[in-house]
């Protein structure tokens, strides 16, 4: 999908003119001559959020597209505009600020997304989105930017609409490659039987039951001498719930089981592109979490990297235990900054809705921070704590910890948390994000199916500590 961005307008390149309810009360009084006025009220044009009417030149031709614009604060305000537009080029007739003007161009370039692979071409599968000149005050390294979000989330959502039979963890690990190729980063993974022999052993004990090998994925880019950073994703390509199998309605969407990864991607494509001053370092434990007779059973006990054990309590619970040798193989490169991005646990979606991932962080400093950033990129996230008396709950019977603890309905995003924290080193850095990384329904910028949630945000924190 090419970026709905042109430079230069042409002699078809109609204007549109952005207003809210108050702006348009005001050029209703004092527009001259009135009959503009007539036509846009008559069409039912107020200024109001999500409307747009075609005004005519006292001859009959096309004038311009008045468009009514929430109140300019939030990037999806504009959203809606590439879909209610004719095709066509446009060029923005009105006086914006800078934040208004990158906003704009990041709501329509977000609204620009079809996932048509697997369907018939039909005019409606290639439809086109209308374009838009770069408005003025758009930099060149703001034009960057914007790319370099369209790009990413497009990826993102890619890689989570794409079928498990298409994307599993051999695709993921194709996909992370052409990422690490790009940008020249170094890139490594470890696969199947030799999960063993490089000690992660919890990656292969969820992956090893699917006729797709398990593998951890990982690369590296960057200057050595730069501050270390780690990203890590949940990679589980399609989550059966393994023998405790889910019931049909939760195993439906299970291809995003992979959205963490996904996430891990897009955020490492963004920060090789800015090249910011970090050495960076990705990870992602790819499986499938299936069924067959070597799977693991509940209340097994599954080894780890660290040495720690894990009584698993469920086996629906994998993602915890993947994420397990992975935290451990970064933290062995002591990073001074780590993230984690994981679609874990439905009680997060409990407790926050599909749309705000769940923020768990070390560090109050660093999670005020990604808050700060959040509010800046219009990509809302929300804090939920490592509660420490919680702790006690994920120690297990026979084994260290458990993946799952009994007679525990309440609190499990916060339990899941506190889990992969005995895997990270104590006093690190780091912030874990539990996230839905789906549009249940499409609403305008934000199309049904795979989302990147907190990206922006994740991006904007970095860009502030490393640039
Ligand atoms: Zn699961």
């Amino acid at each position: 999908m090419a970026i709905p961005f042109v430079s230069k307008t042409s002699k078809s390149t109609l204007p549109l003119r952005l207003f809210t309810k108050d702006t348009f009360e005001k050029f209703r009084k004092g527009a001259k001559p009135k009959a503009a006025c007539v036509w846009m009220e008559a069409a039912g044009f107020k200024g109001q959020a999500k409307k747009v009417v075609l005004c005519p030149t006292a001859k009959g031709d096309p004038d311009y597209f008045a468009c009514g614009i929430g109140d300019f604060s939030d990037l999806y305000d504009f959203s809606y505009l590439p879909q209610s537009l004719p095709e066509g080029t446009y060029y923005i007739d009105t006086a914006l600020s800078h934040t208004q003007a990158v906003n704009l161009c990041l709501g329509w370039a977000l609204a620009c997304y079809d996932f048509n692979r697997y369907k018939a071409p039909s005019p409606d599968t290639d439809k086109k989105y209308a374009k838009l000149v770069w408005p003025k005050g758009v930099s060149k390294a703001d034009q960057r930017f914007i790319q370099s979000v369209f790009e990413a989330t497009t990826l993102v959502r890619d890689l989570i609409n794409t079928p498990a039979q298409d994307l599993g963890p051999a695709q993921l690990a194709a996909a992370a490659r052409k990422v690490a190729k790009t940008y020249k980063a170094k890139y490594t993974c470890v696969t199947g039987k030799n999960l063993l022999k490089k000690n992660f052993p919890s990656v292969h004990a969820v992956g090893r039951a699917s006729s797709k090998e398990p593998r951890l994925i990982e690369f590296t880019w960057g200057n050595p001498k730069h501050p270390k950073i780690a990203l890590v994703g949940k990679g589980v390509c399609f989550d059966t719930g393994g023998i405790n199998i889910k019931p049909a309605g939760n195993m439906r969407l299970m291809k995003k089981d992979m959205g963490g990864a996904a996430h891990v991607l897009g955020l490492a494509q963004m920060i090789m592109q800015a090249k910011l001053k970090v050495h960076l370092h990705v990870l992602i434990p790819a499986v499938e979490n299936s069924i067959a007779g070597n799977a693991m059973l509940p209340m097994d006990v599954i080894k780890t990297r660290s040495g720690k054990t894990i009584e698993i309590g469920h086996t629906d619970a994998e993602g915890r235990v993947i994420l397990a040798d992975a935290l451990v193989k970064a933290c062995e490169a002591q990073p001074e900054f780590m993230i984690d991005c994981a679609t874990l646990t439905g009680a997060a979606r409990v407790a926050l809705g599909t749309e705000l991932p769940a923020m768990f962080a070390m560090y109050k400093k660093t999670a005020d921070k990604m808050m700060q950033a959040a509010d800046k990129m219009n990509d809302p996230i929300w804090p939920l704590p490592l509660y420490a008396p919680y702790a006690e709950k994920v120690s297990g019977m026979t084994a260290d910890l458990t993946n799952s603890p009994a007679n525990s309905q309440y609190g499990g995003a916060i339990t899941a948390a506190l889990f992969l924290k005995e895997f990270v080193n104590p006093g690190m850095d780091w912030v874990h994000f539990d996230m839905m990384a789906w549009n249940t329904v499409t609403s305008a910028g934000k199309p049904k199916g795979g989302e990147a949630q907190g990206m922006r945000t994740m991006f904007e924190f970095l860009r502030q500590k490393y640039s």
